[in-house]
């Protein structure tokens, strides 16, 4: 397949943007090939630079659960542009979303806009820390909730209460406030708290963790984070900016049953326009700025174009059960062919998937902690993600990804992606 085209703008963009990219699992270094510069997409389809053409499992990372240029969703957005791009005033659409959104949404009383999901989780851990007066905060290794400071932290060695910093630039002040937990072991949790539980505002989680593969929660984790918070007067913050609209209308809270205090959101809720939101209980959003004394501001948050996108969306969303259903079905289906091929091949892959969330891993199951996850070979992803780009199917160029799918993919697409994967699948059992 010929890739010139990208080739050279990946060269000239090298001297100009870090590593060619403005962010950093766009450059493919995990697979071990040249990133793909895209020039198009449609429906369930990416054309790049060089006029290849792809079937997208990427769809921008989460955002476009209708596919890409979705005709219902852009069908009014020349006349939005018309009226002005940005006023840096109120408009009565933020409103429009925001009684949305509460709508849909079962513990999201109200709802600040921004621009993005780390925004969103950075302001909700404010809020958090504001509300209870209370400085540290627990999340879990494995889980990703954007690149705000206290937030790029691990597990340290040793005692399970140190954590440190996954970057340079994040302070030991800072990553000392952030405690790192084992996802799906409540245990983890309870000796935290048991310790110093009185000092923690808030658990931060995704409720499907996505940022390393697809691990569902274990039955009866949620529930145990909204216990033992609820027992030790923190916050539960769900980072639903992959779940969110994505695992049913209202989220994993309303899929598995389990509110939150505070909810972040990103992705899907922009329909591709960067767009993130932190909501929940009105007592807590009460104490944002200006009614409250905790600070949050953005000169282009609740942009009328993001708000349109991200409105009608969420608008085709809301209350459609068949959507749900029908994403579902789709990842059922991949769930079957891929488990298929991978018993066939006698491969040590496993696949998991939580409603219409799904992932492959190279490693024998059951994944369910991020111990798990890390015995993945991501030399064979690496292999098998380049099979894939060679057969015109685009996944997301790091092991640790789901699959993403959307409405426009069709049972077509679904078939010549699982054909493709026996072949690459194939290459893979033989390198
Ligand atoms: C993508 C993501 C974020 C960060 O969102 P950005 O818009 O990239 O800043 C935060 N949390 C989760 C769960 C995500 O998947």
């Amino acid at each position: 397949m010929n890739l010139k085209k990208s080739k050279e703008i990946y060269q000239e963009s090298k001297k100009y943007i870090p590593g060619g990219v403005n962010s950093p699992v766009r450059a493919f270094n995990s697979v071990g090939m040249n990133p793909i510069f895209i020039n198009r997409g449609e429906g369930s389809r990416l054309y790049d630079e060089d006029g290849n053409e792809y079937i997208d499992f990427i769809c921008s990372w989460g955002p476009l659960i209708f596919g890409h240029s979705n005709k219902d969703i852009l069908s009014d957005i020349d006349t939005v542009i018309g009226r002005g791009t940005s006023y840096g005033m109120p408009t009565a659409i933020e409103l429009e979303m925001a009684k949305l959104i509460t709508e849909i949404s079962p513990s999201v009383e109200m709802v600040r806009m921004v621009n993005s999901g780390t925004e969103a989780t950075m302001s909700a851990i404010r809020l958090a820390r504001g509300y209870t007066k209370r400085d540290k905060i627990v999340k879990f290794e494995g889980c990703y909730h954007g690149h705000s400071d206290s937030l790029l932290v691990k597990a340290g060695s040793g005692a399970l209460t140190f954590s440190v910093p996954t970057s340079p630039g994040v302070t030991e002040g800072t990553s000392k406030d952030t405690l790192v937990c084992t996802y799906n072991d409540l245990d983890s949790v309870r000796k935290v708290f048991e310790e110093m539980g009185n000092d923690i505002a808030a658990i931060i989680v995704e409720p499907v963790a996505g940022n390393m593969g697809v691990v569902p929660p274990i039955k009866g984790f949620l529930q145990g984070l909204r216990d033992i918070t609820k027992e030790y007067g923190a916050l539960l913050i769900f980072d639903e900016v992959i779940t969110g609209f994505r695992l049913s209308a209202g989220g994993a809270q309303q899929y598995y049953g389990v509110n939150s205090d505070l909810t972040c959101y990103g992705k899907i809720i922009g329909g591709g326009l960067p767009v993130g939101a932190y909501g929940g209980k009105r007592e807590i959003m009460n104490m944002v700025s200006p009614t409250g004394p905790v600070y949050q501001a953005g000169t282009l948050s609740g942009n009328p174009l993001a708000m349109y996108m991200g409105y009608k969306t969420l608008k085709n969303l809301k209350g459609k059960n068949d959507v749900y259903k029908s994403l579902e079905k789709k990842a059922i289906y991949l769930e079957k062919g891929l488990n298929e091929i991978i018993d066939k091949l006698k491969l040590d892959a496993t696949v998991n998937r939580a409603g219409g969330m799904i992932s492959m891993f190279f490693a024998r199951g059951p994944i369910e902690k991020y111990v798990d996850v890390m015995k993945c070979d991501t030399e064979k992803y690496a292999v098998f993600f380049r099979e894939m780009v060679s057969r015109g199917v685009l996944l997301a160029p790091s092991q640790f990804e789901g699959i993403f799918i959307s409405q426009a993919h069709s049972f077509e697409d679904l078939d010549n992606m699982l054909k493709a994967a026996h072949e690459s699948l194939s290459v893979v059992k033989d390198s």
